[in-house]
């Protein structure tokens, strides 16, 4: 019997009372191995042994802090080729997305460990004679963390890190699909030197693990990212909790990419068929909705079935490969059924939408984009979270943008435009908390805030030196002087 990856509760490696295999979804007949699923016992455990940690830990000086996600970073790098190897086994991206996934953690890592020695306060005036007042940050204690199965290296790191940076203690929740990643990440964070109790990783589900973590009173905040549904209920849960918890919600995305008649073709159709459908279009912020004027609609929707029709999908790790499986059968089974609504809502298929058999068994369907689609039908409400686009066809920028913003979310939104004018309008009133122009909607950097409004975020933005604001808080002290 092979061993069962464990758990990290308290500086130690343990096990739990159940497991789960972790398979590949470009070869179901290929397992990475049994991982720990934990129970509500091991969150308490977590809890409090990190509760224990946190007085001597966020009283270490930011430099020793600055130290450790240093040699974080270091082995992230060295081994990117390894990791990357791992993240697109389990997760079906495909290798040069995998270890591009794992260079950015180690740039996420590699900018907090920096940024643990800017933090800084404030010294203002009082308006009483007298008084002094200093505005200070400080860490909240212990903070949860409950991440998806699409990014499982770089979103645990863009939460991790910064947490970690400015002193606060962690117990880490990867998703059930994922924890391949999420024990390799722990295992260089644990020989960067963390002390014990200061990071723990509880694998497990989210109705066992995750729900704990929102129940356990020593937890002080939650980082969540993953769907609206789940963000909702825990947002729910976190204001019931006693204390109440500080909640960080990243969630879905409907994201539209306007391409005008003035768009430079070519530019438009690199930035859709990136945008919606690379990482199988399981990103948080694919363009899941291409909205099309009229004058460059029946080019732009040639252009990209010409496109389509080239793209390679199969394994992850085969060299070539440009669109991996979808992650796993109930994935696959949710894209498939949303084809056939878009069907049965009247759209129609230009391209894809089916189910592909490649040489090893694993969840392949081609890449679908439908046309003749309008914003009401719910294959442009719904996240679907797979390789699925749809083309709206409007009558010129006005509706474009009226269309773009007609959503319940507001991650990112693309414009593909040569007019300034129009670039300039779009940048100012899109419904988003992030506008690309000319450029595909899911590429961001790892330094400058990520987010969302409406329903696909809630609470302060991750990333860069603004996750400050959740990972701090700030306490205002008056001293007679
Ligand atoms: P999900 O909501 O199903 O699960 C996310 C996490 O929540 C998992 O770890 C899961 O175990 C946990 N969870 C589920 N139920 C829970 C409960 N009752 N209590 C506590 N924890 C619980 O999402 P997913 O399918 O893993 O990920 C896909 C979703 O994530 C998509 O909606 C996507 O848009 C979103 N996403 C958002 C961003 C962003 O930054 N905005 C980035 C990536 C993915």
């Amino acid at each position: 019997m092979t061993a069962v990856a464990k758990n990290f509760i308290a500086g130690e490696w343990v096990e739990a009372h159940e497991a789960a295999p972790n398979l590949n979804p470009s070869n179901i007949a290929d397992t990475l191995g049994d991982y720990a699923r934990g129970s509500a016992a091991d969150v308490d455990a977590a809890a409090a042994a990190a509760k224990a940690a946190f007085p001597a830990w966020s009283r270490t000086t930011p430099y020793a802090r600055h130290e450790i996600l240093k040699k974080v970073a270091t082995e992230i790098f060295a081994r990117k080729e390894e990791l990357g190897r791992l993240l697109s086994r389990e997760e079906g991206k495909t290798l040069p997305e995998g270890i591009g996934e794992v260079t950015r953690a180690g740039q996420i890592f590699e900018f907090f460990a920096a940024e643990t020695i800017r933090i800084a306060g404030e010294t203002l005036p009082s308006v009483r004679p007298g008084i002094g007042v200093d505005v200070t940050r400080e860490p909240l204690g212990i903070i949860g963390m409950i991440t998806p199965w699409n990014f499982p290296i770089a979103i645990p790191a863009w939460k991790i890190a910064p947490a970690l940076a400015y002193g606060n203690c962690v117990v880490f929740k990867p998703a059930e699909l994922v924890p391949g990643s999420a024990h390799a990440l722990a295992e260089i964070i644990v020989r960067a030197g963390v002390p014990a109790g200061v990071f723990n990783l509880v694998m497990g589900k989210g109705s066992v693990v995750g729900q704990r973590m929102l129940e356990h009173p020593d937890i002080a905040a939650i980082s969540f990212t993953g769907s609206v549904p789940t963000g909702r209920r825990l947002a729910a849960a976190a204001i019931q909790a006693e204390p109440m918890k500080k909640i960080q919600l990243e969630m879905g995305g409907k994201n539209p990419l306007v391409v005008l008649d003035d768009a430079d073709l070519s530019i438009a159709v690199e930035c859709a068929v990136n945008g919606a459908f690379y990482s199988t279009g399981q990103r948080c912020t694919a363009s899941s909705r291409l909205i099309v004027t009229e004058g460059i609609h029946d080019r732009f929707v040639a252009a990209m079935t010409e496109r389509l029709s080239k793209l390679v999908v199969d394994d992850a790790l085969k060299s070539g490969t440009q669109i991996g499986p979808v992650v796993d059968q109930s994935q696959l089974d949710q894209d498939l059924r949303y084809v056939e609504i878009g069907r049965q809502e009247g759209a129609k298929l230009a391209f894809g939408g089916e189910r592909l058999n490649r040489e090893t068994e694993g969840f392949y369907m081609a890449p679908a984009l439908f046309v003749e689609a309008t914003n009401q039908m719910r294959i442009s409400r719904e996240e679907i979270f797979g390789p699925v686009a749809s083309v709206i066809r409007v009558k010129d920028y006005e509706e474009a943008l009226a269309t773009a913003n007609d959503t319940a979310f507001g991650l990112a939104s693309g414009i593909c435009t040569t007019s300034l004018k129009y670039a300039t309008h779009y940048r100012r009133n899109a419904e988003a908390g992030m506008v690309m122009v000319n450029l595909p909607t899911a590429g961001v950097d790892f330094h400058v805030p990520f987010g969302g409004r409406k329903s696909s975020s809630y609470g302060p933005r991750e990333q860069g030196s603004y996750a400050r604001e959740f990972f701090t808080q700030v306490k205002t002290q008056y001293t007679l002087a």
